[in-house]
């Protein structure tokens, strides 16, 4: 046992706990980064694979005024490519040039939907009306990652007059909490049309936050190597200021009492300030609190109790191709970030109330129900379909293709399934059903030219990270969030009723992703250094 002595520990080495430490590092403070993995970047990952290179968590970047921002103040070059998108439907393709495409998808969904031209048009007003939201919402770098004091300018020719702008988004914003599925439901009389909108949301995502997705597309961006590279750049950055970071090493005990965590060797690392940037289930089940004073007991208690009530948002089921076809054949058709939708029909029940009854009567029901139902959620879905080589050319074999095909899957379903024995039977025919309904459709070149594929689980997730439930952004949208979720108070996002102990990342402010858990890691940074 050895024990180490820091001004600041950070747990979790995703984005978050990175962009803490690479802050904390060149404020000159003695920090360690602690990532139970052998590579740090969490869900923000690109690994490779026969000379194919594959994005095993988020497979682009969209910046919300923080990326670039961020990346500026810490003087981290990132070589950078526009990351364009595709809507398909059945045989119909969008590529998405620009905001005019706007136009061109709603003819798409008149084209599919001839019943619906007046709910379109509104679906669309609503849409452009949001884009005018996002404007002013990440229309400014982010204040968080300037230094006001050296850059006043930039206080009184930038936020001074985009303040009430900002403030009177956010009161606009946060009138558009309801459900998205709900929301739809008083523009949209076609319940296939509704599905076409939204069914690639997870469930319950806040309706400005769906909607404003289009406007999203047109801001994707993807690093050269991968969307890892953000982490390895940010992983290089804290090194070269001076942070240390300890790999493969898993934390098992907090003792915020004594000021030190333990990982599973036994080793102590004491701190003055704790940033806990993973999942927070495990920060509370992994706190040690009998020596704290009852009252601040009794407070973490609470906290614990809020967070055990709530799960995880949905997961995903990624399947990766590695195909003998050039990539020039898939350029033909779609973009490689690519939405798509083999069926016009949409899911209906198919995903919530069929899958619910499946999961409640789970020791009842036979394994050829479940096949069904998967039937029915395969080809009526629909897809995320990202090929990094159409981005980075120097991401596949030459004369190859990779492919990374992607649903929004339930974990209670691969739990229940894991646990009655058959999973990798389950696995094996999810595969071929995506591969048949793929390659009947869209991808027709798909067929005898896989080398190689493989794939990922919720379970796999919840395994690599220790995300809760597999929860690929945090936790599951519900009327009452055990975190905070207005922009406007952000900051206290990162918070604990832990003395010393602050908190990062995805599972600390909803809606989040890769930009609000650097945007919480730097403010984690911020107020240990305050604190100081
Ligand atoms: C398929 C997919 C698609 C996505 N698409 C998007 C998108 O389009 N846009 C978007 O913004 N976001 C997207 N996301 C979400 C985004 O990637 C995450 O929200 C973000 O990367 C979370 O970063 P984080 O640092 O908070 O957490 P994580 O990346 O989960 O990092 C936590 C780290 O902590 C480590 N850890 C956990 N427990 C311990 C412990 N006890 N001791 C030591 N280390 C520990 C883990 O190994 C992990 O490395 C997507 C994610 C996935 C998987």
């Amino acid at each position: 046992m050895a024990e180490y002595k820091y001004d600041t520990v950070v747990v979790g080495g995703g984005v978050a706990g990175l962009t803490a430490t690479a802050y904390l590092a060149r404020a000159g403070q003695k920090v360690l980064l602690i990532e139970k993995n052998m590579e740090c970047g969490g869900l923000v990952n690109t690994f490779s694979r026969d000379g194919f290179y594959f994005d095993a968590g988020v497979r682009a970047l969209l910046d919300a005024g923080i990326i670039f921002t961020m990346l500026k103040d810490l003087n981290i070059g990132l070589e950078v490519v526009k990351s364009p998108v595709s809507l398909g439907i059945e045989n119909e393709v969008l590529n998405i040039k620009d905001i005019n495409s706007l136009e061109e998808y709603r003819d798409l969904l008149k084209k599919f939907y001839p019943g619906s031209d007046s709910d379109i048009d509104e679906v669309i007003r609503i849409i452009r009306k949001i884009i005018k939201h996002m404007d002013v919402l990440y229309g400014i770098e982010n204040p968080v990652f300037k230094d006001l004091k050296r850059d006043p300018g930039f206080i009184f020719k930038k936020i001074l007059p985009w303040f009430p702008k900002f403030i009177f988004t956010v009161r606009k914003i946060n009138r558009m909490n309801t459900p998205v599925e709900e929301y739809l439901k008083t523009i949209v009389k076609d319940p296939s049309l509704r599905d076409m909108i939204s069914q690639h949301f997870f469930r319950n995502t806040p309706s400005f936050f769906a909607l404003s997705y289009f406007s999203l597309y047109l801001d994707y961006f993807y690093p050269r190597g991968g969307v890892g590279k953000l982490a390895e750049a940010l992983k290089d950055k804290l090194l070269e200021s001076g942070g240390e970071l300890k790999t493969e090493t898993k934390i098992t005990g907090i003792f915020p009492a004594e000021h030190f965590v333990k990982d599973g060797q036994n080793n102590r690392y004491k701190y003055k300030n704790l940033i806990w940037a993973a999942d927070l289930k495990t920060l509370y089940k992994t706190v040690e609190t009998g020596t704290l004073l009852p009252e601040i007991r009794k407070k973490i208690e609470e906290t614990k109790a809020t967070m055990f009530g709530n799960r995880g948002g949905d997961s995903v089921f990624t399947l990766f191709l590695e195909v003998d076809e050039r990539l020039e054949s898939f350029r033909k058709i779609a973009h490689g970030h690519f939405f798509y939708t083999p069926s016009r029909q949409g899911l209906g029940e198919t995903h919530r109330e069929e899958l619910n009854y499946l999961l409640t009567n789970f020791s009842k029901v036979r394994k050829e129900e479940i096949l069904t139902w998967m039937d029915k959620f395969t080809s009526l879905n629909t897809y995320e379909i990202s090929i990094p080589g159409l981005k980075d050319p120097g991401l596949v074999p030459p004369g190859k293709t990779g492919v990374i095909i992607s649903l929004l899957a339930e974990y209670d379903l691969f739990k229940q399934i894991q646990e009655a024995g058959w999973l990798d039977e389950f696995i094996t025919e999810l595969e071929d059903r995506i591969l048949k309904v793929i390659s009947d459709s869209v991808y027709p070149m798909l067929k005898d030219k896989i080398i190689a594929h493989f794939s990922f689980t919720p379970l796999t997730i919840e395994n690599r990270t220790g995300s809760s439930e597999g929860g690929i952004t945090g936790w599951a949208f519900r009327e009452s969030m055990p975190v905070i979720n207005k922009i406007q108070i952000a900051d206290r996002s990162v918070l604990t009723p832990i003395p010393s102990v602050y908190q990062a990342g995805q599972w600390v402010y909803s809606p989040a992703g890769v930009p609000m858990s650097i945007l919480t890691g730097k403010l984690a940074a911020d107020k240990v250094l305050k604190n100081k």
